[in-house]
C-alpha cells in the first residue's frame, strides 16, 4: 500500500484535518517483480550456452585442436549450443511479442485435419529418425474451425516436437481432434516417459523443466509450454495435461468453436 498525507487547510487558512491518499500498488509491485525475475532468469538461461561455448572454443585455442577426434566432439558442442542459444533467444523474444499481445490474430476458416497433418509433416524426420509412430485423426467428416492459422500451428508444432523429444525409440504419438459440444478438443497423447505429478503445476512457467540436463541433451529450452499456454489463451481455449511417469503425456487443448 502507498500511503500519502496532505494537510486540508480550509479557506481562512486554518488547518482542519488531514487528507489520506491510498493507492493499492500491489498490483504494480508484482508486475515489477515479475518482470525483474524473468530478466535475472533469461540471463542466467542465456549464460549457460554462452559459458559452454567460451569454454569448448579456450580448450581448442589452448591446444586441443591437434587431436581430430577432440576437435570434432569440441565443434560439435560448440554448434550445437549456439543452436540453442539462437532457439532461445527466438522463443524469448516471440514469448514476450505473446504476452504483450502483440501479435494480431488473423482469423479465418481453417481445415483443421489439414492443419494437424502438416505440424506432422513438419517433425516427421525427426520422429522416423527414432523409429516413433504417429496417428493422425482419421474418420470424421472435415472439421473446420474461425481460428488463427499460424497461432493454432505453433500450438501444434510445440506439443508434437515434445512428444517427439520426450517419446524413447519405437513409441507412439497419436493426435485427436474432434467436436464436444461448442468446443473442439485436440489431443496429443504419447507413450514416453511422462511427467512426475509434482512437476506438472509448474510445466507452463518460463524455463520449467523436469529435468534440466535431459531437456538440454533435447534441445530443449523451456519456453515452448509458456509459449503454447499464452497462444491457446489468446484464442479463448484452454489447455490440460495428464501423464503418467514411465507411461506417457496427453496434452489436451479445447478451444471455442465460433
Ligand atoms: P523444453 O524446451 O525443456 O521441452 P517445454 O516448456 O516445452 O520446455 O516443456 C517443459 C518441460 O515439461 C520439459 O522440460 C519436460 O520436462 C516436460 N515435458 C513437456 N512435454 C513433455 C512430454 N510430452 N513428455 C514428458 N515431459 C514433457
Amino acid at each position: 500500500l502507498d500511503v500519502n498525507f496532505a494537510p486540508y487547510i480550509n479557506f481562512k487558512g486554518e488547518a482542519r484535518g488531514v487528507v489520506v491518499v491510498l493507492h493499492d500498488i500491489t498490483e504494480i509491485r508484482r508486475l515489477e517483480k515479475m518482470r525483474s525475475d524473468f530478466v535475472a532468469n533469461v540471463s542466467h538461461e542465456l549464460r549457460t550456452p554462452i559459458t559452454s561455448i567460451k569454454g569448448f572454443t579456450e580448450t581448442l585455442l589452448e591446444g586441443a585442436m591437434q587431436d581430430e577426434e577432440t576437435c570434432r566432439n569440441f565443434l560439435q558442442i560448440i554448434s550445437d549450443e549456439s543452436e540453442r542459444l539462437y532457439r532461445m533467444i527466438r522463443d524469448i523474444l516471440d514469448l514476450s511479442k505473446i504476452e504483450q499481445k502483440r501479435i494480431p490474430l488473423h482469423m479465418s476458416q481453417v481445415n483443421v485435419q489439414e492443419l494437424i497433418a502438416s505440424a506432422a509433416a513438419v517433425i516427421h524426420d525427426q520422429a522416423q529418425r527414432k523409429e516413433l509412430s504417429m496417428a493422425l485423426p482419421t474418420g470424421e467428416p472435415d472439421i473446420w474451425l474461425m481460428t488463427d492459422k499460424d497461432c493454432l500451428q505453433q500450438i501444434m508444432l510445440n506439443l508434437l516436437s515434445n512428444a517427439v523429444a520426450y517419446t524413447p525409440e519405437g513409441g507412439e504419438i497419436t493426435i485427436n481432434a474432434k467436436r464436444e459440444g461448442r468446443n473442439l478438443k485436440l489431443q496429443v497423447i504419447d507413450t514416453g516417459i511422462g511427467i512426475p505429478e509434482k512437476d506438472i503445476p509448474r510445466i507452463f512457467e518460463r524455463f520449467y523443466r523436469v529435468d534440466k540436463a535431459r531437456s538440454r541433451d533435447s534441445g530443449g529450452t523451456g519456453l515452448g509450454l509458456a509459449i503454447v499456454k499464452h497462444l491457446v489463451e489468446n484464442l479463448h481455449g484452454q489447455i490440460s495435461v495428464e501423464s503418467k511417469e514411465g507411461k506417457g503425456t496427453t496434452f489436451t487443448v479445447t478451444l471455442p468453436m465460433l
